[in-house]
Formats: structure tokens, sequence, C-alpha cells
């Protein structure tokens, strides 16, 4: 049996994560939710929901004001991506190892300073099918728990069998659909969302359908994005 990783991401920290952590962890999924310190979304969270959160689920950070990392100078670049560390460290009282770029925006200047602020590694936006990628500070996700996110185009020379990706305008069977494929082929099959779009599009029921369908399969490990970059980039 080929080995998969069955991981999961949540951006942008909402109070609606609460929620949708319990919704994971019923299931025994892991998650890992990428919380800025300011944001214009929805309710957000308080220091004490996110210690809740983070009794089940890791925290990654997301810089501390949803920044255009690439578009600011490298000094304010610089203190998003410590600050955003800093800030969460202090309230958890633990080590945070993850970090994501806003809006999947990064280059290598961008990436280096995450690499020098202590983070093992982080998120992007990049559809990487269910392969492993060589470089922890690209970790790219499977699929998107939406229907209008999806990179299809870029997305679609990815996978060896000739399912037509495309043509699965419903995130829910695409979920489905590429998980059979990560159980066949191995690697790492990676949900990413956001708990209030969830919400908007009344997608509740259908999430839990998904990660029902995922969840307990034999061989299977599920980890948080941070376990998982351990897990596949600790090997070396
Ligand atoms: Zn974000």
């Amino acid at each position: 049996m080929s080995r998969l990783i069955v991981t999961t991401s949540w951006d942008d920290g909402s109070i609606l994560d609460l929620k949708l952590g319990e919704l994971l962890t019923k299931y025994g999924i892991k998650a890992t939710f990428y919380i800025p310190r300011f944001s214009k979304r929805i309710t957000p969270m308080q220091n004490i929901d996110l210690l809740e959160l983070a009794a089940n689920h890791e925290i990654g950070a997301h810089t501390v004001n949803h920044a255009h990392l690439t578009l600011i100078p490298q000094s304010d670049a610089k203190a998003e991506i410590e600050g955003s560390k800093f800030y969460l460290e202090e309230i958890l009282g633990k080590k945070v190892k993850m970090f994501c770029y806003p809006f999947g925006e990064y280059n290598e200047d961008t990436k280096q300073l995450v690499k020098t602020s202590g983070f093992s590694g982080a998120r992007t936006v990049k559809f990487n099918g269910l392969k492993d990628i060589p470089d922890p500070y690209e970790f790219g996700i499977t699929t998107a728990a939406s229907n209008h996110q999806s990179d299809e185009s870029g997305e679609i020379a990815r996978y060896s069998q000739a399912v037509s990706i495309k043509s699965l305008s419903d995130w829910e069977v695409k979920a489905k659909v590429l998980f059979d494929l990560a159980i066949a082929e191995g690697g790492i099959w990676h949900l990413w969302g956001h708990s209030w779009e969830i919400d908007d599009h009344n997608d509740w029921n259908k999430l839990e359908r998904v990660i029902n369908y995922v969840s307990h399969r034999p061989g299977v490990t599920y980890a948080s994005n941070g376990e998982t970059v351990d897990t596949v980039y600790s090997r070396s």
C-alpha cells in the first residue's frame, strides 16, 4: 500500500474556526489554522478561543496584518513575519512552526525571511496534486473546500490517471475523487479552505460528508501541516 498523509488547512481566523475544529476532531482529522493578528474578516477569535482551538489543532502564523509580502519593503515583510510568530507564541505558550503566505504571494526573499524567522515550513495556495514537493517552504494543497478557488488549468496535468478533474465542478465530488486517487497512489491529500466561506455557502453538511469520507482509513496518517512537513522533509 502506498503511503498517504491526510492534512487540512484553514485560513484567516474566524470565530467559526471553533465549529470547524470540533467537526474535524469528531472525525479524527488534523488541521492547521493560519491566523493573522489583524484581519478584516468577520468575527475574529479572542485569545481564549485560540487556546481552545490549539488544544486539538495546530495554529500557524499568517503575518500580523494579512500583508502583501512581496509588495512591501523587505524590513516591513520581516516585521510582519516575525511579529506574527511572536504574537501567537505569546498567547499559545509554545512554538509556532508553520507559516502561510497571505494571498499566496511569495518570492525567494519572502521564503528566506520565513526560514530565518524560525519556521520549519510554509504553505502556499499552489495546487500540487498529491505529490510530495522538495521544498517545505512551498508546501502546496490538493483541493479547495470551495467551488471558486481552484486553479483548474494548472491542476489537471498533475494527475497520472485521466481523471477529468475539470469536469468535477462540485468540490465535494472533486475532493472525494482525488482522495480515491490518493488511496491508490499515495502522497499527500491536502484540503484547504476558510470556515467563513463554508458558512457563507451553507457547506457545513458537505464538508462533514467529505471529512467523514476520508476519515478512519486503514494505513492513512492524519497529520497537521507541521507534522506533515516534519514527516516528509525530515527523511534526509
Ligand atoms: Zn489569508
